[in-house]
């Protein structure tokens, strides 16, 4: 076990925005904490940073962090020093901890090249889009090679399209520099694509704490499963009309469900949504008003089709 954190539970005058919160990352993981705002998300990085006590509850760390492996927050507003060049913010930490001019240019301009930003190193953050200035910020975390890295909101302020070109850069970067990385995100798709493992943070509690697909596929409870992407519960004859399997009530999310027009069709499109990749289209079919993503010709208001069952099921949760 690399870190752990094991009961951790926080108050702020009497309520606890933090409960008995216990998990742990391995030596290189990447790990996620989602959930709504005002979970406790940024209580709990704050605690693992050190800059806030549990009032009950402790951390551990396989070997203590130290100057030379510290562990490192990198905020949200990716605070840069302004009036600093990229490449003396990058220097920072390193000039802090005495180390000869020639090597922390060495490392310095090793990361920035990295990065994609060594014709950046004289200019000024100012001068850098969103995107740049979030990775000097990460850079200048890696840098002085820390134990571990902590991430507050890294998609906060990009633009959609940058969100997961950043999610995927974030891991890439994981992966080649080694470095055990905790984020805290309400985005959850660039949560999906960068992490190995999620935690679910829900009214202070973590509620569920696994690998991505466990934890949308397999949602401890209903509001677990709705807080990930929405949800169609089925059951009796809208459950029977588009599944010769399960019976009962099942839950199944809309990329799940396939559409097909058909004239004799026991469902009927009663909105269609264009969405960009995906139309959202909903159905009214045994008496229930069900949520599908899909694409494809004929598919308009109006027109009569079949549902099936394409994929999994949501396991738990609302079954
Ligand atoms: P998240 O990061 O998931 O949005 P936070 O950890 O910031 O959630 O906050 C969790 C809860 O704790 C919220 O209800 C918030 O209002 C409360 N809270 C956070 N910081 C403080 C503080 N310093 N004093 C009092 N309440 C706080």
């Amino acid at each position: 076990m690399f870190f752990q954190a094991r009961g951790l539970t926080r108050r702020y005058g009497g309520t606890p925005v933090l409960r008995d919160v216990t998990f742990d990352v391995k030596q290189g993981e990447m790990v996620s904490i989602i959930g709504p705002s005002g979970a406790g998300k940024t209580t709990l990085l704050k605690l693992i940073a050190g800059l806030e006590r549990p009032d009950e509850g402790a951390l551990r760390f396989d070997t203590t962090p130290t100057r030379e492996n510290p562990v490192i927050l990198v905020f949200q507003d990716y605070v840069l020093f302004p009036n600093m060049t990229v490449f003396d913010n990058v220097a920072f930490g390193l000039r802090s901890r005495r180390i000869a001019k020639s090597e922390i240019r060495r490392r310095v301009m090793d990361v920035l090249d990295y990065f994609g930003l060594a014709d950046k190193a004289d200019q000024y953050p100012n001068e850098l889009s969103g995107g740049q200035r979030q990775r000097v910020a990460i850079g200048r975390g890696l840098v002085v090679n820390p134990m571990m890295l902590l991430l507050d909101e890294p998609f906060a302020n990009l633009d959609r399209n940058l969100k997961l070109q950043t999610a995927e850069f974030i891991r890439e970067t994981q992966r080649t520099f080694g470095v055990t990385t905790l984020s805290v995100t309400h985005d959850l798709e660039e949560a999906f694509v960068m992490s190995d493992r999620i935690g679910l943070i829900m009214d202070g509690e973590l509620v569920q704490y696994g690998r991505s697909k466990d934890i949308y596929f397999n949602p401890v409870h209903d509001e677990a499963a709705r807080f990930l992407g929405p949800l169609n519960i089925l059951e009796g004859e809208a459950l029977r009309l588009v599944s010769d399997g399960p019976t009962g009530r099942v839950a199944v999310r809309p990329e799940a469900l396939g559409l097909t027009v058909d004239e004799n069709g026991p469902g009927i499109i009663a909105e269609a949504v264009f969405a960009g990749h995906f139309t959202r289209f909903a159905v009214d079919i045994g008496g229930e008003r069900i949520v599908v993503y899909g694409n494809g010709p004929g598919l308009v208001p109006g027109a009569r089709v079949s549902v099936r069952i394409l994929d999994e099921l949501i396991k738990k949760g609302t079954v």
